[in-house]
Formats: C-alpha cells, sequence, structure tokens
C-alpha cells in the first residue's frame, strides 16, 4: 500500500458528497463501501487489476467511482461498464443527483443510440457492448485512466470479450492506469487468476435475516401464482415493498395492469391500502425507469415487477418481500443448431440466493418461492457465461474490427468451444464480413460500424445498395423494440387491438408491417402522436424509443456515406424483402405438409408465432428475426419471401444446405 500520500489524504477528506438532503447523505454515508472506502481505494492505487467483491446493495456501482473522482483521479476519466442499459442509466442518474450536478456534466452515461456524456463527463456509466466499440477508435482505451467492470459475475458475452481486450491492454498499454472488477458473488477468483497480480478486495456486506418460503406443490402458471402471492403479501404482511421477478415486458405489463385492477379491491394490511404497481425492464425508456426508484406514496404499498435486472444491477430501496418465479428469459443456441433461441428456463441456485438477498438490505424480509424445495435442489449451482451457450457472430465481428486477427489464440476467461466459434466464423463469412482469408472485408468493416447485430447491419448495406435504406432502419429500428401493439385487457379492447392491428397488415408479414405503423406515425403531426397511438391500440413508449433509434441509425447510415433512399408506398417492397433474407438466411424455414415450417440450415422445426401478422396465413417460405420457445418453438416478425431468393441470393449458404 504505497500510495498513501499525504495530499490524496487531504483531498478525499475535504470533499464530501454534495447538496444531499442531510437525512440522504447520512444514508448514503452508512454503505458498507463508505466503510471500506481507504481500503479500497488503497487497493485499486496499488494493483494494476483490483477485483472487488461485495453484497448488492453496498454501494459498489454508485460509490466507487464517485471515490476515485474525489481522489486523486479527479482530473481523469472513469468509466464504469454495465451489463445492461437500463443499469447503465440508472446508476449515471442516481450518482449525477448525488453529486448534485446534471447528467451529462461530471456524471454522465452511454449506451447503444443515447449518449448523455459530454467533453465534461469524467464518470461515465456505459454498457460493456459500448465500450468495446468505443475501443475500435481507441483500441488501446488510452482516455481512461481507471476502467472499471461492474457486474463481472454476469458474464455477458461482451463483458467477456472485454476482459479479454483488458488483458491484451494491459501488456500493450505502458502508462499509468487501473482495471477494477466488481462482483456480487464470491466465485471471483476465476477473473482475478486471469489478470496476471490482480488483487482482491471483500466489502463486508450487511444483510439481514431472510426467511424463505416455497410451495408445497409445483404451480402451474408462475404468473398466476405470482399475482396470488403479491396480493396475499399485500392483505397480510406487516409495511414493505414487494420485488417480483418475471421474465419480460409482456408479463410485467400484463401483471402491472392485474394489479391496478385487481389490487385496488384487495385491502392491504396495516393501514397500506392501496397496492402500486411499477415495472422495471429493459425496453423500458429512461424517464420511465425512474419511476420504480420513487417511494411509494404514504400509505401505500409498492410492487416493483422487474425482470433479472434487479436481482444484482439495480437496488432499489424499501423493498422487504421477494416474489420469485423461479425463471429467466435466457438466449442459448442450441447444441449444432447455430441458431439462439430465446426462451424462459430456470434460473440457477446463485441467482436464486442473489433473489432472496434483495430481501433483506434493510431489515428482516421474506421470499417466497414459487417452486418447491425439491425443485430448488435440482436447479444448477450457477448460470453457465454467455460465451459458452451464445451465437458468437456479434463478438467475433467487434474483434475483429478490434484488430484481433485469430480469435482461436483470443484470450478469453473462458475459451469458447471451437465448434461454435467456428461456426461464428462462417457466418461471418457467409454475411460477407470476413473474406476467404478470414480478414474483415470492406462490408465486415461498414457492419462494425453500425451498432446493430451482424445479420442487421448485412440488411442495411444490402438495402442500401438497392434503393430502401430508409426503410430498412425503421425496419431495424422496430426490432429493438420489444413490443408495439398493446394487448386488450378486456375482450372489447382485444377486439379493437386486433382490428388496429388489421389496419396496418401488409401481407409481405412483420417487418413491413412494423414500417407502415412507423411512416403513419411519423405522418401524424408531433403534437397528435400520443392520441394515435392509443387509438390504433399502439404502445406510444415504444414508438417513441423506436422512432429515437430509427434518427440516430439515419445519421449514421448518412454519416457513412450511403444514401438514405426510401420505397415509395406503392412501390414493390421486394428489395426490402430481399435485403432481409440475406441477413436472416440463418432463420429461413420452409412451410412442410403439416403446416408447420422446417428452418432450412438446422431442420429445427418452427410454427408462426401468434402475434405474427403471418399467423394463420400459409406463406411457402419465410425468414424471421427471432426463435422464441414457449411450449414450442416459434418464429417471431415473420417476412414472406420467395423460396427461389434464397440460392440467389445467398448461395455459399444455400448450396450447402439445400432448401426442402
Ligand atoms: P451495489 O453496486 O453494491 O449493488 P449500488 O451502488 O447499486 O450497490 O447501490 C447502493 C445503494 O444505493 C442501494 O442500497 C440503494 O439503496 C441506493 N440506490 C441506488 N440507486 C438508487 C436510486 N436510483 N434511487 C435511490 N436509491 C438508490
Ligand atoms: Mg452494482
Amino acid at each position: 500500500m504505497s500510495n498513501n500520500q499525504p495530499a490524496k489524504r487531504r483531498r478525499l477528506s475535504d470533499e464530501s458528497v454534495p447538496r444531499l438532503r442531510e437525512a440522504e447523505l447520512r444514508k448514503i454515508q452508512d454503505l458498507p463501501v463508505w466503510e471500506a472506502r481507504k481500503a479500497v481505494l488503497e487497493g485499486i492505487c496499488s494493483n494494476q487489476v483490483y477485483v472487488i467483491v461485495g453484497e448488492t446493495g453496498s454501494g459498489k456501482t454508485t460509490q466507487i467511482p464517485k471515490f476515485l473522482h474525489q481522489s486523486r483521479f479527479g482530473k481523469s476519466k472513469i468509466i464504469c461498464t454495465q451489463p445492461r442499459r437500463v443499469a447503465a442509466i440508472a446508476n449515471a442518474t442516481r450518482v449525477a443527483k448525488e453529486m448534485g450536478c446534471k447528467l451529462g456534466g461530471l456524471v454522465g452515461y452511454a449506451v447503444r443510440f443515447d449518449d448523455t456524456s459530454t467533453h465534461e463527463t469524467k464518470i461515465r456509466y456505459v454498457t460493456d457492448g459500448l465500450l468495446l466499440r468505443e475501443a475500435v477508435a481507441d483500441p488501446l482505451l488510452q482516455q481512461y485512466k481507471v476502467i472499471i467492470v461492474d457486474e463481472a459475475h454476469e458474464r455477458t458475452l461482451d463483458t467477456d470479450a472485454l476482459l479479454g481486450l483488458l488483458k491484451r491492454m494491459q501488456r500493450l498499454r505502458k502508462d499509468e492506469f487501473h482495471i477494477v472488477l466488481m462482483s456480487a458473488t464470491l466465485d471471483a477468483g476465476k477473473y482475478a487468476s486471469f489478470f496476471p497480480g490482480a488483487e482482491i478486495g471483500l466489502v463486508q456486506g450487511r444483510q439481514h435475516k431472510v426467511d424463505v418460503m416455497y410451495t408445497k406443490q409445483a404451480q402451474e402458471s408462475y404468473l398466476d401464482a405470482a399475482l396470488t402471492t403479491v396480493l396475499q403479501i399485500h392483505s397480510k404482511e406487516a409495511a414493505g415493498d414487494i420485488l417480483a421477478f418475471l421474465t419480460g415486458q409482456e408479463e410485467i405489463d400484463a401483471l402491472c395492469n392485474l394489479v391496478k385492477t385487481r389490487g385496488a379491491q384487495t385491502k392491504g394490511a396495516h393501514g397500506q391500502e392501496k397496492l402500486q404497481a411499477v415495472a422495471i425492464y429493459a425496453a423500458l425508456p429512461a424517464e420511465q425507469q425512474a419511476q420504480v426508484f420513487h417511494p411509494a406514496p404514504p400509505g401505500s404499498r409498492k410492487v416493483i415487477f422487474a425482470t433479472n435486472i434487479a436481482e444484482t444491477a439495480l437496488t432499489i430501496p424499501g423493498v422487504r418481500y421477494v416474489v420469485d418465479t423461479g425463471v429467466v428469459k435466457q438466449r442459448s443456441y442450441q447444441t449444432g443448431a447455430g441458431v439462439d433461441l430465446l426462451a424462459v428456463v430456470p434460473i440457477s441456485k446463485a441467482q436464486a440466493r442473489q433473489r432472496s438477498g434483495r430481501a433483506g438490505r434493510e431489515a428482516p424480509g421474506k421470499t417466497f418461492r414459487l417452486y418447491t424445495e425439491a425443485e430448488f435442489e435440482k436447479l444448477e449451482s450457477s448460470t453457465t457465461p454467455e460465451i459458452l451457450r451464445v451465437n458468437l457472430a456479434a463478438a467475433v465481428l467487434q474483434l475483429k474490427a478490434l484488430g484481433i486477427s485469430d480469435i482461436r489464440a483470443f484470450d478469453f476467461v473462458d475459451q469458447p468451444p471451437l465448434p461454435a466459434l467456428v461456426r461464428a466464423l462462417e457466418h461471418l463469412h457467409v454475411l460477407g464480413a470476413l473474406d476467404t482469408t478470414g480478414e474483415l472485408s470492406p462490408c465486415g468493416q461498414q457492419m462494425a460500424r453500425l451498432p446493430v447485430d451482424p445479420q442487421y447491419a448485412k440488411i442495411l448495406l444490402v438495402a442500401a445498395a438497392s434503393g430502401c435504406t430508409e426503410d430498412a432502419a425503421a425496419v431495424v429500428a422496430m426490432a429493438s423494440v420489444e413490443q408495439v401493439f398493446v394487448n386488450g385487457r378486456t375482450e372489447q379492447q382485444k377486439q379493437a387491438a386486433t382490428q388496429a392491428k388489421q389496419r396496418f397488415r401488409r401481407p409481405q408479414g412483420d417487418h413491413l408491417t412494423a414500417l407502415a405503423v412507423l411512416r403513419a406515425f411519423l405522418a401524424t403531426g408531433k403534437g397528435k402522436r400520443g392520441e394515435w397511438c392509443v387509438q390504433n391500440c399502439i404502445s406510444g413508449r415504444a414508438m417513441q424509443r423506436c422512432h429515437r433509434i430509427f434518427q440516430q441509425l439515419c445519421t449514421l447510415l448518412q454519416a457513412m456515406k450511403l444514401p438514405l433512399e426510401r420505397l415509395g408506398d406503392t412501390q414493390d417492397p421486394e428489395p426490402l424483402q430481399r435485403a432481409l433474407v440475406c441477413g436472416l438466411f440463418l432463420h429461413a424455414a420452409c412451410r412442410q405438409s403439416d403446416g408447420t415450417f422446417k428452418v432450412i440450415g438446422t431442420g429445427q422445426e418452427v410454427s408462426i408465432h401468434p402475434s405474427s401478422v403471418l399467423s394463420g396465413s400459409k406463406p411457402e417460405c419465410i425468414v424471421f428475426n427471432e426463435l422464441v420457445f414457449t411450449r414450442r418453438n416459434y418464429a417471431r416478425t415473420v417476412c414472406n419471401i420467395q423460396m427461389s431468393w434464397l440460392i440467389e441470393l445467398v448461395p455459399t449458404y444455400f448450396t450447402k444446405h439445400i432448401p426442402r
């Protein structure tokens, strides 16, 4: 611990958290990391790589970047990565408030399609994917003195790629810089030993006792069980908010709505009459995420319906009860299939423990696991890192763009299986991103500049060559938001929703329908768009986000000197359909005699998702954005195509995988 100069000491004690109410200030200084502040700073200063392990809620994410800023790194840029955009935004917002500055001042965030940071910004919260992209222009991340990789235990693909890159940087960068890894779980030994000379520091958490309850029998529907349990807690248990883990936007919105109606009829225990439901999930716009942190109004109890974002990445104050459905929506690569499948799967024991822990942050709490103890015992002990279970094409493209030509020799914390790497290289080759020697082609370089998955980047580039870039940008933007059409609650609303969808329906499928929706939205006067959304049973929030992404994609495409052309309304949509084929060929499927479809490259059987405008119709051949599993494999966001296009447009792939 050689860095204890008096100058540093003085600065540390001089500065305190500015402009917060006394009580709040005291609460912050009460966080476990404050006790460990000196040790944490010393650990970081005296080691190039320092791993900080501490219970969720102990103050790592919000306090440590601030400590660093208030130490001798005051003039340097500090970057802190998060696996999720919601966490980057929420934490930056919180820290800006604690430090009494505006977002984009001293503290800022940058996530895909949304960058608030400015030249003034010294503490920057970003997604790990965004930092990877920044590394293309600045491979050694020279502008940062301290790089904090937060939530390292999550082991997302981007985090793992970043860790590999940082290790390379450690070898190549000669100036003084520090790498800090933060994790909520104890198995940090693995990434610590990945970096030569890394030290581990432990922040002692304060966890209250949490009673864990299991169901006696397995539950048929975790959604029904979750709703019943939430209402029971509200009517029987002492004061305290409820955090319920669900798997995605659709479920969360549905339960929020049900609580609004049913919760009003359920009388709360202990004078807490009202039950207020709030939501938090990835696709929620930044402005609405903030709501989840507001305390419930006096006399009411809050229930937060969240995805696993609230497991470790965000700590929401006030929670005393956790409802754990035991499931999570996860992307995984089916062995041998080469196609990612999005499915609701059981969580791991480690995740179940993290979820329980959320109930005991401020006082003793209770966790209601909506599964039996025997089911718990059968769970995997920890979650498999993403790098071992997803399509690697996006990560490989980024690494190639960073000048790492031999991906197989790249040092990862966990080496991805060779067949998965080979498949990613093949995928990129067919997309035209790699030339025959495996180097990035000019097309690949352009693809790497576009902040979307390689298949979408390809769609944009092909569209640019065929006069429909703007339409493709609309389709890609629409693919980035979870759900545009709102499902009605009552029969009448459901009918209205179906009719609205019918108005925009295009026979070519969901992509062109989405394009029609966005065009109609943009054709509506700015002040009338909200009303237009309501009338058409369309989510205004989703449209706003989509619109923002669309604008940013257009700006970027223009900056890349690609012509921003669009199909005329009466014109044939074929160029756009063809562009979709060029990007989505792994997701091409043909109809079989029984009416289901077979994915050509893999032989998987799929059906068209009920939410698709093509559900119920009988196209011969389709491409789709996503494969999801609920009871069976479903193709989501589907476009009708001609089978002959496959060989014509993607011969390298379809001469190997012959349709039919
Ligand atoms: P860690 O990273 O160790 O999990 P955080 O730094 O995220 O911890 O959170 C520290 C504490 O700050 C939490 O216990 C929580 O109570 C509080 N906190 C974090 N974000 C917010 C917010 N947006 N609003 C209010 N309190 C917050
Ligand atoms: Mg954190």
